[in-house]
């Protein structure tokens, strides 16, 4: 049947379809309402579809976003079947404007599906970032810790197993699972706030696991709204809000006005200066981060990886302790 919704064919190429992360996760769209013209529409209310030329649609929603008028976007809505490792499921609930739906492991069973991190991403505390890793640790340390966990879990799958034989209920036989084990969820949000989200988490401050699932996530708002996806990494992912005294001290070095910006004459401001003029050791830091070329970030969806809803469902189902299933 044919169907009065907008649709927008970049995003109907991927709907329902799977994009596999980490090691046994994923994300799919299974739903989208709303693109740009939308955004567009909600702004101006009184305009219909294709009343107005891309470029004017594009205009707008970059100034929408400049200005931080943001409820146009909210009537862009997303519905994503997301699985994901129980500690990234944390770091993610966090974000409180979405609706979710997670697998009840009080009424289903768990499919034992656990989260290992390739050798890559094993890690070492950073000495600078006490929420962050650097540098890779020692293979021996990795193929050790792999050990450790497959023993770990091996016995906590083992011991879920006897449990649900004995008939325990659910509810308790899954209450040692550990946080690596794989959780899903039905996850429904707004573009507004789906923003919000991936500000935070494809962010190299957020959990590199979590980031990984956002810049999918991305991928996929650039296909559903790709002119409110290019506004977003303009204004708010590549943006850096500069504070008066970093605009005091930029004003000493340059000339701006309505025929352009241009530097001072022997203008410059060493560090002594900028300590003189108030900004702290960390704040110098956070402004020379501040100036660097952001280029261009790319959250292009890879379709050779796309998987179906089918072949996604039969490994998480053979993950299921084998005797219930
Ligand atoms: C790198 C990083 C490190 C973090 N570390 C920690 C940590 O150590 N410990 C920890 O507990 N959390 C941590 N968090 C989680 C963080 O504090 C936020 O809870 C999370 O990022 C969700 O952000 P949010 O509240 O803006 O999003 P949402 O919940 O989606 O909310 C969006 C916006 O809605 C508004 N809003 C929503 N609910 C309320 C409310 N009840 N009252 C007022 N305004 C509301 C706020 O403006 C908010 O920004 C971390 C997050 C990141 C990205």
């Amino acid at each position: 049947m044919e169907t009065k919704r907008p649709t927008v064919p970049a995003a109907e190429e991927i709907l329902g379809g799977y994009f596999p992360v980490l090691d046994h996760g994923f994300v799919a769209l299974v739903d989208y309402m709303g693109s740009d013209e939308d955004v567009e529409r909600a702004a101006r209310v009184s305009y219909g579809y294709g009343t107005r030329k891309v470029s004017a649609t594009r205009g707008l929603i970059r100034y929408l976003r400049r200005h931080r008028h943001t409820t146009p976007s909210e009537m862009v809505e997303f519905k994503f079947h997301c699985a994901m490792p129980m500690f990234v499921a944390r770091q993610w609930i966090r974000h409180r404007t979405a609706s979710v739906n997670e697998l009840s492991a009080r009424y289903s069973l768990m499919p034992l599906l656990f989260y290992t991190p390739a050798q890559e991403q094993f890690a070492l505390q950073s000495r600078s970032n006490k929420q962050g890793r650097e540098g890779g640790a020692p293979p021996e340390v990795y193929r050790k810790a792999v050990e450790e966990w497959e023993g770990m879990r091996r016995r906590a799958g083992e011991a879920y197993g006897w449990l649900l034989e004995e008939d325990v209920a659910r509810e308790i036989a899954r209450i040692d699972l550990p946080v690596s084990t794989y959780t899903q969820w039905y996850w429904k949000i707004d573009l507004h706030n789906l923003l919000h989200f991936l500000s935070l988490r494809v962010d190299p401050r957020a959990q590199w696991e979590i980031q990984q699932f956002a810049r999918v996530i991305a991928g996929i708002v650039k296909r559903v709204a790709p002119l409110s996806y290019e506004a977003w990494v303009d204004y708010d992912l590549e943006s850096r809000p500069l504070t008066r005294t970093e605009r005091s001290v930029l004003a000493r070095l340059l000339d701006a006005d309505d025929q352009g910006v241009r530097t001072r004459a022997g203008g410059s401001a060493s560090r002594d200066d900028l300590g003189a003029a108030g900004l702290s050791a960390r704040e110098i830091e956070e402004l020379a981060e501040k100036l660097r070329d952001p280029g261009a970030p790319d959250f292009e969806l890879d379709l050779s990886r796309m998987r179906s809803a089918e072949e996604m469902g039969a490994a998480m189902y053979e993950a299921v302790p084998s005797s219930f299933d």
